[in-house]
């Protein structure tokens, strides 16, 4: 389909969430908007694909803060969302559960007395440290003025210099000299891909607290948010456009962006734009001659989050019971460590999940196995490039990798589920490759821009760019997840939007 020939008020480039919503906020605000996105479809990681007729999500398999009171509810009420998605709540006894090598298992409990009352039972001479470890991450959460649907500047906490620069494992190590409950505090570290030495402490402590209350699984997958926001945003009048991929700009004489160009030939004039693509390769978009040098050297050195090594299985049929909750199991007995594997220890922990769909409540038609994978594993295969819009074997060397690394896994999932091999109907992967050529990145980051208690600052990235009208959103620029990049969406809208009418809106919306 041709774009047509006038200027957009906002021209959005990459339609996962942020895009969209950026797209969604600013077209309710009464601006002419439209999304340009290279893939086939859109949503970004929340796409979802199928295999033996079974729905598998790609970057979401659980969203937390849906209890009533809590921002991502109100977030999502604002955009019309809850009446629109399928939603499933999750174990209250424990949506999540911290399995270990020796089979024991810990749950983290829904609401913070389930929470609490569980690790009391599972570890009674402990409770100050897991009331202490409560507080402090209800303390935390605080320090984010968005995050509490408050209109001040989001970054205040970086105003304190002991929330930035605390580091999780430290802070959660000197709670307790007990390794498994610090372990199992930490167990659902692989939501951020956390890194030992580096994982602030305020990381943890916003997740961990959005999945305490309240957690749910989107039933048949995460694309609906997509499917929902893009019919929105076309009915508001907007564009949005699939198969069109950004390549560079034109500019005007004052340095502003005119407009941008799309692989095949065609341009979209603008009069502001939003990168919802990493910094990083919107700096090679743009040009990096546009950029100052300092920030281009930053952006392109920052350390990106690990990738993954997925396996997806689907079943026969009526034969794997539907779990409703996460497992987090950890061959070793430090959660932080799986992720500097050794290639023969591999995968040293993973997280399963059955995908909630609407086919039966019994019985999972599939499983998602998550591991921690370098994109250097794939580096045989650096230079192919496939997806359902650009489509490319990788080639029969790639496919054995593939299924090497399968057999590993699911030799490990043994370990879990001791008969599961009876029941599985196919095996599936992706690797970081995958991530690197659906999501447009260039190492496969499932989170983007990691954190970093030793230096706060340098990963910081801010909306507004040196080119005058190009402005960046995604999980790049506060947090990643659901719910952080829906307070990314408001940052960005902030620059053009009046704050303080914007979250009167949301809080106000029913
Ligand atoms: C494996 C995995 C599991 C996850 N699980 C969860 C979870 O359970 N819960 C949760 O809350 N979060 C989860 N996340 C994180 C969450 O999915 C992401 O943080 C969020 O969806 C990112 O949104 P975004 O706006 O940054 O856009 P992205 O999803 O990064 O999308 C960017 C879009 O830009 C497009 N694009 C790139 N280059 C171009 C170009 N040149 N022209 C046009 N378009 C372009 C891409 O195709 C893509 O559609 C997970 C992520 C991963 C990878």
């Amino acid at each position: 389909m041709k774009i047509p020939d006038k200027k957009y008020d906002f021209v959005i480039m990459g339609s996962g969430l942020g895009g969209l919503l950026c797209a969604y906020i600013l077209a309710s605000e009464g601006n002419s908007v439209i999304v340009l996105e290279k893939n086939n479809q859109l949503g970004g990681n929340l796409q979802v694909f199928s295999r033996d007729k079974c729905i598998f999500d790609t970057g979401v398999h659980y969203i937390g803060s849906l209890d009533e009171g809590e921002n991502l509810k109100q977030f999502f009420r604002y955009f019309g969302l809850l009446d629109n998605i399928k939603l499933k709540r999750m174990d209250d006894d424990g949506y999540d559960v911290i399995r270990f090598a020796d089979g024991k298992e810990y749950k983290h409990g829904q609401g913070y007395e389930r929470f609490i009352g569980n690790l009391v039972k599972d570890f009674p001479d402990e409770e100050k440290a897991i009331q202490t470890f409560c507080d402090k991450v209800r303390e935390v959460c605080k320090f984010f003025p968005l995050y509490n649907l408050e209109t001040e500047i989001s970054m205040d906490y970086f105003l304190s210099e002991e929330i930035r620069e605390l580091n999780a494992y430290k802070y959660i190590a000197s709670l307790t000299p007990n390794v498994r409950l610090q372990n199992v505090l930490a167990g659902s570290n692989p939501l951020y891909a956390g890194v030992k030495d580096k994982t602030p402490f305020y990381v943890h402590a916003l997740i961990l607290n959005s999945y305490i209350t309240g957690s749910y699984k989107l039933i048949d997958g995460g694309s609906q948010i997509a499917t929902y926001l893009s019919k929105v945003i076309r009915k508001m009048g907007g564009d949005v456009f699939k198969r069109k991929k950004v390549i560079g700009a034109n500019y005007h004489e004052d340095g502003k962006i005119a407009e941008v160009l799309i692989e095949g030939g065609e341009v979209v004039k603008g009069e502001k734009f939003i990168s919802n693509i990493h910094p990083a390769v919107t700096i090679d978009i743009f040009g990096e001659n546009r950029f100052l040098n300092a920030y281009r050297k930053r952006v392109k050195t920052l350390e990106n989050t690990m990738s993954s090594f997925t396996v997806h299985l689907t079943f026969k049929k009526d034969t794997f019971k539907y779990l409703n909750h996460n497992i987090y199991q950890y061959n070793v007995e430090d959660v932080w460590a799986g992720i500097d594997y050794k290639e023969e220890t591999w995968p040293e922990g993973y997280f399963v999940c059955t995908p909630a769909t609407s086919k039966s409540e019994e019985y999972a038609d599939s499983m998602s196995i998550m591991t921690y994978m370098d994109i250097r594993e794939t580096a045989e295969w650096d230079k192919t490039f496939n997806t359902t819009a650009s489509p490319e074997e990788r080639g029969e060397g790639y496919e054995k990798f593939k299924k090497l690394k399968e057999d590993k896994v699911l030799e490990k999932i043994e370990m879990v589920f001791p008969d599961i091999r009876s029941k599985i109907k196919s095996v599936y992967s992706s690797t970081p490759l995958t991530f690197r050529d659906y999501i447009g990145n260039y190492d496969g980051s499932m989170y983007g821009i990691l954190k970093d208690s030793n230096n706060p600052a340098k990963s910081f990235i801010n909306t507004k760019t040196k080119i005058p009208n190009l402005f960046l959103t995604g999980q790049n620029l506060i947090f990643h997840g659901i719910l952080g990049v829906t307070i990314g969406a408001f940052v960005t809208c902030f620059e053009f939007v009046d704050r303080n009418k914007l979250m009167e809106k949301v809080k106000k919306a029913k």
